[in-house]
């Protein structure tokens, strides 16, 4: 049996922080937003997913992309390439889909097969469609401070903290994880939006030592509850961005990054995995979509992005 959906109750003191609801909050007000530009414009944004090979997580994930897009009015484009594509072939796609003005938004699911560089795929795809936010463009843009497209998960961890905690100045986050896709971005945001920020990784010394100066603890460190209850500061905000499965009790269930039960008993608010800021990453994916179509378009931006947050 399996039980993948369900997210924890907090058990401690710890309020939830309920992705679910805010994902589908900004979703709405993506699909007014896409609405108000069909009627406007007839523009409909056009977003591209790519699924190279038959990874079933990847899989699940290419279809809830397409899915949600197609959900708030936009247009989804699905390719399906075997695993044995070459990266030839796979640039060759990038190239038209750069090229199809249909296209806003262009996303290449990673983990790509051996033989094909994650590297070279994201610099090939259009800066102005890389809605992943992954191409040395928007990660260098983000870095100095110019407007982006910025990851999704970040995005959305940035999203629950303002929603939560207001404005962020002067608060202490740690973030355990460096890389390019969550730790190293969500480092930009979070000095943007005026927090002290510390980066931990691997070689860290005396990590949870450092975890409980922490006013904001944010865990993007793929290994299932890793981070202690009592490495959190009373009073902590703790944001889970780890999906892990694990078996238990001959179920498999999803775990984050944190130790949910003990965490929920210091923290003052805690994200739960499931429901956390799993939904929030596909929300912002739509909401980078929508940002694309626009400027590619000629239409003033609508929604802030999380960059242009005061
Ligand atoms: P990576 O494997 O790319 O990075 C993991 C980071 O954790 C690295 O910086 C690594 O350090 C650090 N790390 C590993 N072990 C330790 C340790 N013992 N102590 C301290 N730091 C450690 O992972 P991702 O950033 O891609 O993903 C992290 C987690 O987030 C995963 O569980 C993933 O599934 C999840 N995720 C969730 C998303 C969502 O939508 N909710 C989206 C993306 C990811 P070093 O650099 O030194 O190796």
């Amino acid at each position: 049996m399996t039980n993948l959906t369900a997210p924890p109750a907090s058990g401690g003191t710890a309020a939830l922080i309920d992705g679910r609801a805010a994902s589908l909050a900004l979703r709405d007000g993506i699909a007014a937003e896409v609405a108000r530009l069909l009627d406007a414009t007839g523009i409909v944004p056009g977003l591209a997913v790519v699924l190279v090979g038959e990874d079933p997580a990847s899989d699940v994930y290419v279809r809830n992309k397409g899915r949600q897009a197609r959900e708030v009015g936009m247009t989804s484009f699905e390719h399906r390439l075997p695993d044995s594509t070459s990266q030839a072939d796979l640039l060759a796609l990038v190239a038209r889909l750069n090229a199809d003005p249909a296209v806003h938004g262009i996303l290449v699911q990673m983990p790509l097969p051996a033989q094909i560089s994650a590297e070279a795929v994201i610099a090939a795809i259009a800066p102005e469609k890389d809605v992943d936010g992954f191409h040395i463009h928007n990660a260098g843009r983000l870095a100095t401070g110019q407007p982006a497209l910025v990851p999704c998960t970040p995005q959305g961890c940035l999203i629950l903290l303002r929603d939560r905690l207001g404005p962020l100045d002067g608060m202490h986050a740690v973030i355990v994880g460096r890389s390019n896709i969550v730790g190293k971005p969500l480092a930009q945001l979070l000095l943007a939006a005026n927090c002290t920020v510390s980066v931990a990784h691997s070689r860290t010394r005396d990590l949870p030592a450092l975890c409980r100066q922490a006013d904001i603890l944010i865990a993007a460190v793929g290994r299932p509850e890793m981070i202690l209850g009592d490495w959190v500061k009373p009073g902590a905000t703790v944001i889970d961005v780890g999906i892990n499965r694990v078996e238990r009790e001959g179920r498999t269930r999803l775990v984050g990054d944190v130790d949910f039960a003990g965490a929920a008993t210091r923290a003052a608010a805690i994200t739960p995995v499931p429901g956390g800021v799993g939904p929030m990453t596909i929300a912002c994916l739509l909401a980078n979509t929508l940002a694309a179509c626009r400027a590619q378009t000629g239409q003033p931006p609508t929604l802030p992005l999380p960059g242009d947050h005061p």
